[in-house]
């Protein structure tokens, strides 16, 4: 990306952050910003550490489990988030491995999520994904099962820290984020885990409070 350095793409991201956090009379300190490191190497990452990022991001079980376990072993600071889809046989290791999972959509990954919180005595946060325009072939769950979703997850004492979308591609991401909001404010949700690379700062403004950017800090992915 134009040879900008890890370090300085990690301060334009965060200078585009604080600006529309500003503009939304927010703290900017009030958005999480998780670098998503999926499909990029350990040596793509360190220069992220080095530059004082903590908080990372990955979409499947084995390839964090492979890159953070020993990483995590001598740096306890780092915080690592599952965005992307969880198998229930699963549910054990990620539980294990990170400390936040942004992709409970159905009420057996609900189940297993708790059961494997019990085992285990750890209790990472849960983002309820929701399937924000209803699209066939995406994750999350509908809209409409949103509310016994939560019901669910709360009756089950996940720690439900908030909701979480992806928009559909190709369309004004705003309105979709507009509406998770909405959603979140009805059932007495305070996370949003929404914005990405290409609409982080509109997602922002829209009071996100974890933006996931990946393209922006890491370049493309092969
Ligand atoms: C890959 C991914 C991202 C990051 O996307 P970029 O466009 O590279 O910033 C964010 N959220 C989820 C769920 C992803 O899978």
């Amino acid at each position: 990306m134009n040879g900008a350095s890890p370090a300085e793409r990690l301060a334009e991201v965060r200078a585009q952050l604080a600006k529309a956090a500003r503009l939304a009379g927010r703290a900017p300190d009030g958005v999480t910003l998780i670098a998503v490191s999926k499909a990029h190497p350990a040596d793509a990452i360190l220069p992220l550490i080095e530059a004082g990022q903590r908080v990372f991001g990955e979409n499947r079980v084995q390839e964090a489990q492979a890159k953070w376990a020993a990483l995590k072993a001598v740096r306890p600071d780092l915080s690592l988030h599952l965005i992307g889809q969880l198998q229930s046989n699963k549910a054990e290791e990620a539980v294990a491995l990170f400390e936040a999972i942004h992709s409970v959509d159905r009420p057996s990954l609900v189940d297993a999520l708790a059961n494997a919180m019990a085992k285990a005595g750890r209790r990472p946060d849960c983002f309820l994904q929701v399937n924000i325009g209803d699209e066939p072939q995406k994750g999350g769950c509908p809209v409409a099962d949103l509310p016994a979703l939560l019901e669910r997850a709360r009756a089950a004492a996940l720690p439900v820290a908030g909701l979480m979308c992806i928009p559909p591609a190709e369309v004004e991401p705003a309105p979709y984020f507009a509406l998770l909001a909405k959603l979140a404010r009805r059932h007495g949700v305070t996370g949003l885990s929404m914005g990405m690379s290409g609409d982080y700062e509109s997602a922002v403004m829209i009071g996100a409070t974890h933006i996931r950017v990946g393209t922006a800090l890491f370049g493309e992915r092969s």
